[in-house]
């Protein structure tokens, strides 16, 4: 079966045929660096490393681009409030700077230890300033934008297609909303380019045609995905609040400057709840990669544990859970390594399953169960071993690389160990009873085999 995949724009699973041959355009929104990314954004980005792996795994070469966003995501949805990066600034006592390059160096740390692919190209919203304000230029010239007292915003009623990827209710919203518009003259315009408040030294500012100031969050993914992957390319992710707001916003602007929706595909990975809420940077409480290693995790349990729901469904974290997905890793890793070496080619049957479960829009908890009905079945070691190398390439759990953990043995605990297995050989029970005791002080159990003993660790 060809790739499938579910297309946000039309609510439907649709045939993907790239629009070059062979080649597939991939934008991510990616995080906002004003702190840690949390395990939530991260399931964002995991489901997105589902889709670069599958796509490669069919043979197309991945072109994928994610922005960095360091200037212009407001801490409000609206467009008043204070930029989350200066804000970030005041919480840590460190400039706008310094902490855009700490969350973005931690973040792609938390990528590697997923083992999430990193994009071929990363871009960030403040190295791109210039094209952001030359964008704004174009929508200007096709007379989508107007002027307030603290900003250029984008006029959502002049686009008679405005919102349609979120299916937004635009009467409803403007019926709703008439009391508290400010300037604005639609509840759905946002801003293009904010202006510094005449009383404020911000840290991260430029000069526009309109006047000193800093980009909107939007206009960032429509400026740089214009330059890197140009007017129209195959697919845009992010996560699902995406749908109703930046996505939209997005579209509107390259619709409004080039005419084009942007992407011919636009995919979104569901939240991963906490208590049932969702887990928010902005909300304070939150778990990191790091905290799952700090308890004991191998962070590469979460990426399984994501492997094992669909990415269009919540997903409810809970700690019993993530014990569960480690349980079933470390399982399935002693079974892969007790293959012994893979042979030259993977199973064509096994493959083909493989494939189409992937194909049929990502679905990776089908895909997963598949490795436990190959290890049960009739063939030879060396094949399922190669097999599932094959099936790593898109399920990352690191078959290749992984071995048990040897423990080392001390040398006193061995000297013990080898006196018992002579007393004991010698009949000598009392003395073999006695050492025992003496490698359980020491923290050991010995198990005695037929011609010899494994030690382990309590
Ligand atoms: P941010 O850094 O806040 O801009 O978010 C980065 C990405 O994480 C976006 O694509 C969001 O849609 C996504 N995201 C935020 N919260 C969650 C969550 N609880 N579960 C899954 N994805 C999320
Ligand atoms: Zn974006």
């Amino acid at each position: 079966m060809s790739l499938h995949l579910y297309d946000t724009w039309t609510r439907s699973v649709r045939e993907f045929t790239p629009l070059k041959p062979g080649e597939v355009g991939l934008y991510t929104c990616g995080p906002t660096v004003y702190n840690y990314a949390h395990i939530g954004n991260l399931r964002t980005y995991l489901f997105e490393d589902g889709l670069v792996r599958t796509l490669r795994l069919n043979g197309y070469r991945v072109n994928h681009v994610m922005n960095i966003t360091d200037v212009g995501h407001l801490v409000s949805d609206g467009d008043d409030g204070e930029d989350k990066m200066e804000a970030g600034s005041r919480r840590t006592g460190q400039t706008a700077w310094t902490i855009a390059a700490l969350y973005t160096d931690a973040f792609r740390a938390d990528l590697k230890s997923l083992n999430i692919t990193e994009p071929n190209i990363w871009c960030k919203a403040t190295d791109h300033i210039a094209e952001q304000i030359s964008f704004i230029q174009e929508i200007e010239k096709k007379g989508y934008v107007y002027r307030t007292s603290d900003g250029i915003y984008f006029d959502t009623s002049k686009q008679p297609s405005y919102g349609y990827l979120g299916r937004l209710d635009i009467a409803g919203l403007q019926a709703g909303a008439r009391v508290d518009l400010g300037e604005k003259k639609n509840p759905t315009d946002y801003a293009l380019w904010k202006f510094s408040a005449p009383e404020e030294k911000r840290q991260m500012e430029w000069d526009s045609p309109w006047g000193r100031g800093f980009p909107g969050w939007h206009i960032e993914c429509s400026a740089m995905a214009h330059k890197y992957l140009g007017d129209y390319f195959d697919i845009h992710c992010g996560g699902e609040d995406h749908i109703t707001v930046h996505h939209p916003n997005e579209i509107s602007q390259t619709e409004a400057a080039y005419g084009t929706r942007l992407a011919n595909f636009w995919m979104h990975g569901y939240f991963i709840l906490l208590n049932s809420s969702k887990m928010s940077k902005s909300t304070g409480e939150f778990l990191r990669v790091q905290v799952l290693i700090d308890k004991g995790y191998d962070p590469i349990a979460y990426r399984y544990l994501c492997l094992t729901a669909h990415y269009r469904s919540q997903l409810t974290f809970s700690w019993e859970a993530l014990d569960a997905a480690q349980t079933g890793l470390e399982r399935l890793r002693q079974s892969v390594f007790a293959l012994g070496p893979a042979g030259d080619v993977p199973d064509v049957d096994f493959m083909a399953r493989f494939i189409e479960k992937l194909n049929e829009d990502l679905n990776f908890p089908q895909a997963l169960a598949l490795t436990h009905e190959l290890l049960k079945a009739d063939l030879a070691p060396a094949i399922k071993k190669a097999t599932l190398l094959k099936f790593d390439e898109a399920l990352g759990l690191g078959f290749a690389t992984w071995v048990p953990l040897v423990v080392e043995v001390p040398a006193n605990v061995r000297a013990v160990a080898d006196a018992r297995w002579a007393a004991r050989n010698a009949k000598d029970w009392a003395e073999a009873d006695r050492l025992r005791g003496e490698l359980t002080a020491l923290g050991w159990t010995m198990k005695d085999g037929k011609d010899s003993y494994t030690l382990a660790k309590n």
